[in-house]
């Protein structure tokens, strides 16, 4: 039997779109998809949202339960003081097991049911992590092979081989991760591509985030002309490359992006926490490079999609960053980058059905833009998402 779901509804369309239904309605079919949405005629509950559930393109599993924790830092002494030294705690695979749950749980609470997410260097711990996923996404094995502490640094073909392995295991939930540029030498970046190549993988990493960052990878790979292009000579850009950050990229670096098809992954509360600059949003969109929103935690402090919206609108001093470009970067465009466009994201007939509602008054004489920026300036938003349905089914929020 159809199940039905009223309230204020709003429908990511594209970034300068949102359907606002008032008095609207969310039908589910038996196999957790969306049948139909549309307008009643009486009045319903006005005190209900209902939005598409949020999709999080980048995120680090290990750094959870220090997230927020070393803002201030720049990068490289937040990596190498704080951040390395945590993730080595995930060779211990009881410690694996009991942040992982922690962490899907509170992705649940706070109505993120897709993601990108970033594991450590352990082949074990990374299969524990994709083994508890209960939402929608991929988790991938961190590889570095050079410039890394002890405890994580692996040989490069050990690296490979467990990376290969991962592919083989878990097909459409692993990710090819190689960490960043000074993580990597250029072949184990060169076998990653591969294996990413052989098995049709998603591929993410990182580029181009901070000054000091970008200052040492010129210094590691003299011969290449820049950041980016060490990743395009390693292979690793294309159609299913999810880069996080991209503040820093020259317009050559963008035009290389542009031409692979290479997507972004655009964390704004990150790149503030660590003050490593503002991703140039219009440039971005001038060159028609495809990107959606991130947490980046644990630089990124909060898990909550709603937060990185509010540092959106924040940060970006552009026409470009509305309220609805904000909820469109945080659900539909990051399903479309990640692959899952014709699965989730929004409100189309035939679509899973993953969906929050929303404790929240919708006034009828409102706008979209309006009622969004309530949600990311004016909520509570470990309290604001009140169910979560995935894939129809309700997601039981601890
Ligand atoms: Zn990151």
């Amino acid at each position: 039997m159809a199940l039905e779901y009223k309230g204020t509804i709003l429908n990511p369309i594209d970034r300068n779109t949102v359907e606002i239904i008032h008095n609207g309605f969310l039908e589910v079919d038996d196999s957790g998809r969306i049948a139909n949405v549309g307008q009643d005629n009486d009045d319903n509950d006005l005190s209900q949202v209902i939005i598409p559930a949020f999709v999080d393109t980048h995120i680090h599993l290990p750094q959870f339960d220090v997230r927020g924790t070393f803002s201030g830092n720049e990068l490289l002494p937040w990596l190498k003081t704080y951040i390395w030294p945590e993730e080595a705690k995930y060779s211990n695979t009881d410690h694996v097991t009991d942040v992982s749950k922690r962490f899907y749980d509170d992705l649940i609470r706070h109505g993120t049911l897709t993601a990108f997410i970033y594991g450590t260097v352990y082949e074990e711990a990374t299969r524990e992590m994709i083994d508890l996923m209960p939402i929608r996404g991929r988790v991938g094995k961190m590889i570095m092979d050079t410039n890394s502490p002890k405890a994580l640094e692996e040989k490069t073909d050990e690296a490979l081989k467990s990376v290969r392995k991962l592919c083989i295991d878990y097909d459409d939930r692993h990710i090819v991760t190689p960490r960043f540029a000074p993580s990597c030498t250029m072949d184990v970046m060169k076998g990653a591509a591969k294996i990413a190549d052989d098995f049709d993988c998603y591929i993410q990493t990182h580029l181009s985030e901070n000054e000091d960052e970008i200052a040492w990878v010129k210094k590691l790979f003299p011969n290449n002309k820049s950041y980016t292009d060490v990743y395009f000579q390693a292979g690793l850009l294309g159609p299913k490359t999810v880069v996080g950050h991209c503040v820093h990229c020259s317009d050559d670096e963008l035009k290389i992006l542009k031409q692979t098809g290479t997507k972004i992954a655009h964390c704004p509360t990150s790149n503030v926490a660590l003050g490593s600059g503002t991703m140039p949003l219009d440039r971005i969109i001038e060159f028609d490079i495809p990107f959606a929103l991130a947490t980046d935690v644990g630089a990124g402090p909060k898990t909550s999609m709603l937060d990185v919206m509010r540092c959106f609108l924040d940060v970006h001093d552009s026409v470009n960053a509305t309220p609805t470009s904000a909820l469109y970067y945080a659900t539909l465009a990051g399903a479309e980058i990640l692959g899952y466009g014709n699965e989730t994201g929004n409100f189309k007939k035939g679509k899973s059905a993953d969906f929050l509602i929303l404790d929240m008054q919708a006034d009828k004489n409102k706008d979209a833009d309006f009622i969004i920026r309530k949600l990311t300036h004016g909520s509570d938003y470990d309290t604001i998402v009140k169910k979560t349905f995935l894939k129809g089914v309700e997601q039981l929020i601890s």
